[in-house]
């Protein structure tokens, strides 16, 4: 996974991932460009979905997007919206 860095503006990769739970997970990013190191996180949310295999456990509240429903999903939406 690659961000921007916020020093430098380069592009920054993550070189290790520490898992902290089921939904959360701890990266540490490195720029090539200036030598700037960070950890950063990704966290699950919520779900857009229920899952049809749910893990004991877990509860992760299902918040339905009325924008991803039927035939419209979300790439054709941001295109939408883009063009709008
Ligand atoms: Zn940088």
């Amino acid at each position: 996974m690659k961000i921007d860095c916020p020093c430098c503006g380069g592009e920054i990769d993550a070189r290790h991932t520490e898992s902290m739970s089921t939904t959360l997970r701890r990266m540490y990013f490195v720029c090539d460009e200036c030598g700037y190191r960070t950890p950063a996180a990704l966290e699950i949310l919520f779900s857009l979905s229920a899952s049809a295999r749910p893990r004991e456990g877990v509860v992760l509240e299902v918040r339905p997007s009325p924008m991803l429903r039927g035939s419209v999903n979300a790439r054709t939406t941001m295109q939408l919206e883009r063009t709008v």
